[in-house]
């Protein structure tokens, strides 16, 4: 392993930098040489690749997005995208490459895997979306960006005696829905994966309303639906004034939590050690505490599953 490419691909996730960061000095510290890849596999199709150094990366573990851009390309899912992409590596002499994204992202590594290039995987998504891993890259910042808002929506809510629909990314996970409806405490917690009736939210927020509960905070994850349609529901069958929020692509900025910098750094490190030890077409994953890999085909086959444990605990501490 001489040489070594790295991409980010699909949607940026905080995190991300922190594990470039820790791919660019691993491989330096070991005499490989490195190359950054921008924006995502359109990038790689097109050539946009540079080498890397250890200055390439100074300053930007506690930065969120990506220092090498991402991209979505319909060019490389074709076969000839594809090729394309394999003979751009031998002509940059890249001996094996290390694609941060999520589920997408990885059928595009193992595409690339199985056309014979060295590849490795890290998850990387704020959705949380990723069933083989029990947590990704860039999915607790989002929590953090979120709970915060919805405790500053809690003192506005509470001040005026209103309801408050927050709804969140997730696309079909609703993730980021419960951990931060959980840790911001919110009384209804809508997700994809349980499925609910309007009487539940609102017959919890006439019951809060005869207890002097003055506020009611509903986290929404966009895989159930649209907020403002869920608001009409709620203020004619309750009365209450309800406001929306939706928080859209402020979840995917900020700086990035300490866990995130802490696994993009693991993972970086062990994604190159790996290559070096001739291991190839593998993600990387946490499960209990623990970096461990497994292949790239069985992780993108995985199916998510929910937190139903802490779904009940939101259910009972919500009352
Ligand atoms: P996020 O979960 O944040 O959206 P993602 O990695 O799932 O990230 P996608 O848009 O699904 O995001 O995928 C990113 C890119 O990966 C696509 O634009 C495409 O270039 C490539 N890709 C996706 N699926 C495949 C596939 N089946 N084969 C080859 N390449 C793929």
């Amino acid at each position: 392993m001489k040489t070594i490419g790295i991409l980010t691909s699909g949607g940026d996730a905080p995190g991300m930098n922190a594990a470039i960061r820790s791919i660019v000095r691993t491989c330096i510290y070991n005499g490989i040489r490195v190359m950054g890849i921008r924006f995502g596999y359109d990038g790689l199709i097109h050539g946009n690749i540079y080498e890397m150094n250890v200055s390439s990366v100074a300053d930007i573990i506690q930065r969120g997005g990506t220092i090498l851009g991402t991209a979505r390309s319909d060019e490389f899912m074709t076969d000839r995208g594809k090729q394309k992409a394999v003979g751009i590596l031998e002509d940059f002499g890249i001996d094996g490459i290390i694609v941060l994204g999520g589920d997408g992202s990885f059928r595009g590594a193992e595409a690339l895997a199985e056309l014979g290039v060295n590849t490795m995987g890290i998850p990387c998504t704020i959705d949380n979306d990723m069933g083989y891993t029990d947590y990704t890259i860039g999915f607790f910042t989002a929590v953090e960006t979120v709970s915060s808002a919805i405790s500053k929506l809690r003192d506005t809510s509470s001040s005026h005696g209103r309801a408050n629909i927050i709804e969140v990314m997730g696309r079909e996970c609703g993730d980021i829905a419960l951990y931060s409806g959980v840790s911001s405490g919110a009384e209804s917690i809508l997700v994809p994966e349980v499925p609910f009736r309007i009487e539940d939210v609102t017959n919890k927020i006439e019951s809060g309303r005869k207890r002097g509960k003055l506020h009611h905070l509903i986290v929404l994850a966009e895989g159930v639906g649209r907020a403002h349609e869920m608001q009409g529901q709620i203020e004619k069958i309750t009365g209450v004034e309800t406001k929306v929020t939706v928080l859209g692509h402020v979840q995917r900025g900020g700086h990035p939590s300490s866990y995130d910098r802490l696994l993009g750094t693991e993972m970086g490190s062990k994604a190159v050690e790996l290559l070096i030890q001739g291991k190839t077409s593998m993600a990387l994953a946490t499960r209990n505490n623990q970096i461990e890999i497994i292949p790239i085909k069985e992780a993108v086959s995985i199916k998510n599953t929910f937190n139903q444990s802490l779904y009940r605990i939101a259910q009972e501490v919500s009352i």
